[in-house]
């Protein structure tokens, strides 16, 4: 159980990030939800998750490219709750382009997004977690921290900078109690995806079905997508002691991508 304990979730107001925090929560966690959208429909989300858990949840706006902001929204847990002990940066962006082409302010916002702002965070969260002895720091990398895809070189640099990122940090609090590990899903149906597809249509002249199957479950040999549950009980299983010495890791859930 999470009971009594704080999770920060970043870009959880859609796909992946809103199944971890509705997983935390279904533990007993209070949750800080971070991320864009309608504010009502963020509402709408926060509102569930505590009538749906019995739990609180506040919503943090911090956007990820703005180190002050991200300090804001730790900060913001370890006062409404008085601590922060489970971290997950999910917060992800995507674009897709020939490197000669690949506008500039693609590839800062991308690597502000999906790198540095994890960075800031468990800059923020670590002194908190070491003076209480336990910590969680679970990082969203992809199948592309592990290998790449062709056009995505902001997105994959990000993703192979995570999961070192991830190392190191684990390195360091190794005897704190605190773990840091990285989840690594192959092609997970959420909205990042989804919006994929119309350019990809366009791209190579394909119909949805043949994107569907042709190009994403291409790559993935059981030709399924992973679901944003799978991927949540994975990172609850990451809080529990019997995880306690996973450190370090970048654990692939990729119906077998990275293995091929
Ligand atoms: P999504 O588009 O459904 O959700 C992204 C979330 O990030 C949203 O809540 C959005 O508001 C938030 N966000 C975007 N920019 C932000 C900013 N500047 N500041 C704060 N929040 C911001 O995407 P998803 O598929 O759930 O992706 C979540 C994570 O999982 C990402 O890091 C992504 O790279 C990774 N991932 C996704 C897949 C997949 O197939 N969907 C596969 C591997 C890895």
């Amino acid at each position: 159980t999470l009971s009594g304990k704080t999770a920060v979730v970043t870009g959880s107001t859609s796909g992946i990030g809103l199944a971890y925090a509705r997983a935390f929560a279904g533990a007993g966690a209070n949750i800080v939800i971070n991320g864009f959208g309608a504010p009502a429909d963020i509402e709408k989300e926060r509102s569930a998750i505590e009538k749906d858990f019995g739990v609180k949840a506040v919503h943090s706006p911090a956007d990820m490219t703005k180190p002050e902001e991200i300090a804001e929204m730790i900060a913001l847990g370890e006062k409404t709750y008085g601590s922060v002990d489970i971290l997950v940066n999910n917060a992800g962006v995507q674009f897709v382009s020939p490197i000669e082409e690949f506008p500039i302010d693609k590839w800062n916002m991308i690597i502000a997004i999906n790198l540095s702002s994890a960075f800031h965070s468990i800059r923020a969260a670590v002194p908190g977690m070491k003076k209480r002895g336990w910590g969680r720091i679970i990082n969203t990398a992809s199948a592309h921290s592990l290998v790449a895809s062709p056009f995505k070189s902001a997105y994959v640099s990000a993703k192979h900078g995570i999961a070192g990122l991830t190392k190191a940090v684990a390195l360091e609090l190794a005897t704190h109690k605190i773990t840091a590990n990285c989840i690594s899903p192959g092609y997970v149906w959420t909205p990042l995806v989804e919006k994929q597809i119309p350019d990809t249509m366009k791209a190579r002249g394909m119909t949805k079905e043949q994107v569907i199957n042709d190009v994403m479950l291409d790559a993935q040999p059981t030709k399924e997508f992973v679901t944003v549950e799978q991927v949540a009980a994975l990172a609850l299983f990451l809080c529990g002691d019997d995880a306690a010495q996973i450190t370090g890791a970048n654990l692939s859930i990729d119906g077998g991508w990275t293995a091929a």
